[in-house]
């Protein structure tokens, strides 16, 4: 997206590739030469130091439909300057963040730090150049801001407006809790997404769901991380939880075994003799089968742990059926 309102600048306008070039301190490129005043090919910002377009090309570029000043013949130094180099030595690799307090580079693992400088006020003018994949050059286009009232940002090829802040917070909220960045990407939310967090993703899809699509929810989503303190803590009591209810079941199960101890022996054959049913091993299969009509939940856990309890309990019923 071209940012209007910067192109044929007045004297003095800066672009983002120049106001890096002065903050970063990243000196001459031994490829430019003073020329004529003129606007820069790329950024548009008015210069008198640069290259031809046609000698710098070969640095693999893919912005030919971002330019700026489109009838210009030379690309400013601060442009070359910022898209020079190769990963790891590429300001491409960064997300590079500008306010008259200076700039800072900080790579993709640093999004704590990228949140906390996003949030504070700026002293204009400022910009946010947010890089995801390492690939795109993004500071030349990146949008001046000269003030804090809905600023626009850079986020790859992208121009965001910033949003409400309440946003991240929510969503980092929402991946604490357990649910996913997919998920909430494409609201395709799944049953465990539910379960864990139902009444906070009900009034989540409320409020923000219209805005998914939209920029801001994208960057939002990208910027937004769950506190690893707190979901460490959650995933350890669902292990604890599970453990429980998974003794619960274990010492539930010992307990019919040894209540099916005491029955008869031949309570089994009693009970497929009035089926009309004649092999004894059927007797277990029959009794399992009957398990359906009302200890079905049990069913499970014993297929779980691979113990045969399929009999007994049966025996178990039907013998307090009769009073045993
Ligand atoms: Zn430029």
């Amino acid at each position: 997206m071209i940012i209007p309102g910067h192109i044929g600048a007045e004297a003095g306008w800066m672009s983002a590739s120049s106001l890096t070039h002065a903050a970063l301190d990243l000196g001459t490129s031994p490829d430019c030469a003073d020329v004529a005043s003129f606007a820069c090919w790329v950024c548009g910002s008015p210069s008198s130091r640069g290259m031809p377009i046609h000698d710098w090309m070969g640095a693999n570029f893919t912005g030919q439909n971002r330019v700026r000043a489109i009838d210009s013949t030379h690309v400013c130094e601060s442009c070359v300057l910022v898209m020079a180099g190769r990963p790891p030595n590429t300001l491409r690799m960064y997300t590079v963040l500008l306010d008259e307090r200076g700039a800072v580079k900080l790579n993709k693992g640093q999004k704590p730090e990228i949140r906390a400088w996003l949030r504070e006020p700026h002293a204009a003018p400022w910009f946010a150049a947010i890089s995801d994949s390492g690939q795109k050059h993004i500071i030349p286009w990146a949008p001046i801001n000269h003030s804090d009232t809905s600023p626009l940002v850079a986020f790859e090829e992208m121009v965001v407006e910033v949003g409400d802040w309440t946003l991240v917070d929510r969503v980092a909220e929402l991946l604490t809790m357990g649910a996913t960045k997919e998920e909430l990407a494409t609201g395709m939310l799944g049953p465990r997404a539910w379960q864990l967090c139902g009444d906070t993703l009900h009034s989540f899809e409320r409020d923000a769901g219209h805005l998914r699509g939209g920029g801001w929810f994208e960057l939002a989503l990208w910027l937004a991380q769950r506190d690893e303190e707190a979901t460490k803590k959650r995933m350890e009591a669902e292990g604890a939880e599970r453990k429980r209810k998974r003794e619960a079941a274990n010492a539930d199960r010992r307990g019919r075994a040894g209540t099916a101890k005491r029955v008869p022996r031949d309570a089994g054959v009693q009970r497929t003799q009035a089926l009309g049913s004649a092999p004894r091993q059927d007797a277990d299969r029959g009794a399992d089968d009957g398990g359906a009509g009302g200890v079905g939940d049990e069913h499970p856990a014993g297929t779980q742990t691979g113990f045969a309890f399929a009999a007994p309990v049966g025996l178990d019923r039907d013998a307090r059926k009769r009073g045993a």
